[in-house]
């Protein structure tokens, strides 16, 4: 990135909400589950498979977090009457985590209800490092009380990650950089420092029989990645690729064309805010992107 670019990143959440609302559109199927319905209705037909986010991130009450439960719940049965190739991601302090963990449990415990019937898995999104490890604990119990189709999330910015991986033998992982800024003693901050721990993290997974769902947008890491997979003759069946919702879909399309399995993740709902933030931040080009946008604003109001 640019100073111009970082400096733009700083300055985003002073940016007009309308705006940012208006640059992140490519980043999210819209406020209902019919904009879900929609977006991943055209994804299979691409031959890409889908993991559906119900955006809602820290909830203050109970039935914020029995909402968005009910409303994955929704999502699943849409997704069976549809036939769509769709699972869900879940974020646990969307669920209630930070109120109370056995609250949280249970309202994935509702997602997974509605999941396992129809062999659907559940994705525990992993959030700050506040939540790290509650967000294992659930994953681990879930799996020890026979849920076979739920899964963590690792980060490889996180400097306990490697250690965390070799812990989950046999599971499905997804593995990704990692959004959160953390404290610098628990965290990479260099990008090369980050892309060793995400390959080393990649191995250990594979050590250890786990299903890898490999989550980046980083050309040199896929290509890594897919060495790694070749060299150890990984099944196309033991792996997938994950990508972001308006995100390099360039990238993603010659991953298909090659054959392997690739799956989308797909945000929708009305609480768009937090999420387009991350995403715009992370947009290489954001400076032109919101420059090109304020300016057109102006040049209409004219
Ligand atoms: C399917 C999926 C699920 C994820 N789940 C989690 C999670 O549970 N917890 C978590 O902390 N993080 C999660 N992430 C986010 C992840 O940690 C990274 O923040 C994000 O993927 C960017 O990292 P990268 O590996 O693509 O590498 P980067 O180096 O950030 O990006 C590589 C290249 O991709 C392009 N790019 C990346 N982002 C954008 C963007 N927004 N707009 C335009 N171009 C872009 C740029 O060209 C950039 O140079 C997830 C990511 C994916 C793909």
């Amino acid at each position: 990135m640019t100073l111009l670019d970082r400096a733009v990143v700083t300055l985003l959440p002073a940016v007009p909400k309308p705006v940012v609302r208006k640059l992140s559109a490519r980043y999210i199927a819209g406020p209902t589950l019919d904009d879900a319905r929609r977006v991943v209705t055209v994804l299979n037909a691409e031959g890409k498979l889908a993991t559906v986010d119900v955006l809602g991130e820290e909830v203050s009450r109970d039935s914020e977090a029995a909402a968005i439960a009910a409303e994955y719940v929704a999502a699943l049965d849409a997704f069976e009457r549809d036939d769509l190739d769709a699972n869900v991601s879940v974020k646990p302090t969307g669920l209630g985590l930070k109120l109370d963990y056995d609250l949280c449990k249970r309202n994935v415990e509702a997602v997974i209800a509605a999941a396992e019937p129809t062999n659907r898995f559940v994705r525990i999104d992993m959030e700050d490092s506040s939540t790290t490890d509650d967000t294992l604990r659930l994953c681990r119990e879930l799996r020890d009380e026979g849920h076979a189709r739920v899964g963590p999330v690792l980060q490889a910015s996180l400097k306990r990650t490697v250690s965390d991986a070799a812990s989950l033998a046999g599971a499905s992982v997804r593995l990704c950089k990692g959004i959160y800024v953390e404290p610098e003693p628990i965290q990479f901050r260099d990008d090369q420092e980050v892309r060793v721990s995400f390959v080393q993290t990649l191995e250990t997974l594979l050590d250890g029989g786990c299903y890898a769902a490999i989550a980046t947008h980083d050309e040199w890491l896929i290509d890594r990645s897919l060495r790694l997979l070749r060299e150890r003759g990984v099944a196309r069946d033991r792996y997938e690729f994950q990508m972001l919702l308006g995100v390099r879909p360039e990238l993603g399309d010659r991953l298909v064309e090659s054959g392997h399995r690739l799956r989308i993740y797909v945000p929708y709902g009305r609480q768009w805010y937090e999420y387009s933030l991350r995403r715009l931040q992370e947009n290489p080009k954001i400076a032109g992107y919101v420059a090109g946008d304020l300016g057109r604003s102006v040049f209409r109001r004219r």
